[in-house]
């Protein structure tokens, strides 16, 4: 059975009767079936207008579980979005960007998922809703493995919600890939530092993604650069240490060894790029 529901009520009672998956974009959801036909009844949540674009609110940004990428790229945000609209820029190609969501993204949780870092960076927390209510999450702890997420099968991802604490950091993504677009990366970082009045770094947040089963915070890092000289040669700060809570695999793409070193030295770049003058 196919539904389309019209609204957030209809959405999630009809996917508490009736069960199914969730259809977005599509642009995950139908390359995943390959030759298959759909088996499972299919819940089309893209005519839901209430789960659509951006708003920023006093304390946060709220980004709709249905904002495409391009939106994404679209919309004027603080600086701290920049690794995001990065991001956005690299996901497939325009034609992808214009249909895949940010939920989508999230919810398919491949380790490669460009909008992993960015948000995870930001502290980014997931709205999550059923006909029996909502409950929020940090998105570290929805997304818990290989295309696991801790989403329920009656629930539907509705926003993400993102503190306005580090609004005035500055931010950055790097992906790296075998070739320039329409890639799946090898490794991938999103940082964001924000320097207090006297130069220094007040707060640093690094996420690495395509490194280990789910995208990681570099923690230490992230403490030792606090109160570090917040301009060219922060990234030298990063070590090969920093980066033990990584668990990077041999695949197709590259090998762990490889991966390890590639993300250290997109690490160090990201953070320059976070402190260069403008
Ligand atoms: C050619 C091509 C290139 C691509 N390149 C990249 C790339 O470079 N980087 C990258 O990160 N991704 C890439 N992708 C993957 C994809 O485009 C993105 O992950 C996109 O954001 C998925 O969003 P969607 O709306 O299309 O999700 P869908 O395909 O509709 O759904 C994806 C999954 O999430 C579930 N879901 C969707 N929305 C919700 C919701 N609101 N609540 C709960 N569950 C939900 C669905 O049930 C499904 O399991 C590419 C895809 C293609 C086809």
């Amino acid at each position: 059975m196919y539904y389309r529901p019209r609204t957030l009520h209809e959405a999630v009672h009809t996917l508490a009767i009736h069960g199914g998956q969730i259809l977005s974009g599509g642009t995950d959801f139908f390359p995943a079936l390959g030759e298959r036909p759909v088996s499972t009844p299919v819940v089309d949540i893209s005519a839901l207008a209430e789960m659509r674009g951006i708003s920023i609110e006093s304390d946060h940004v709220r980004i709709g579980g249905l904002t495409t990428w391009s939106e994404v790229i679209r919309t004027p945000l603080p600086p701290c979005f920049d690794a995001l609209k990065s991001a956005a820029r690299e996901v497939g190609s325009v034609q992808i960007q214009n249909r895949g969501t940010v939920a989508g993204n999230l919810c398919n949780a491949s380790p490669a998922a460009d909008g992993v870092p960015p948000l995870l960076a930001l502290d980014a927390e997931v709205e999550l809703v059923s006909a029996g209510g909502m409950r929020r999450l940090p998105l570290a702890e929805f997304i818990v493995g290989n295309r696991k997420t801790a989403r329920r099968p009656d629930e539907m991802l509705v926003s993400v919600i993102v503190p306005r604490e580090l609004e005035h950091a500055r931010s950055a993504f790097l992906k790296l890939g075998a070739r320039r677009y329409l890639v799946i990366s090898i490794a991938m970082v999103a940082a964001a530092v924000k320097a207090d009045g006297a130069g220094r770094v007040a707060a640093a947040r690094i996420a690495v993604g395509s490194c280990s089963v789910t995208a990681r915070r570099l923690l230490e890092l992230e403490a030792d650069l606090v109160g570090a000289r917040s301009s060219a040669g922060l990234g030298a700060l990063a070590s090969p240490e920093h980066l033990q809570r990584l668990s990077p695999i041999d695949d197709v793409r590259a090998t762990a060894a490889y991966r390890h070193d590639a993300a250290l030295t997109l690490v160090r770049r990201a953070l320059e790029a976070c402190v260069e003058k403008r």
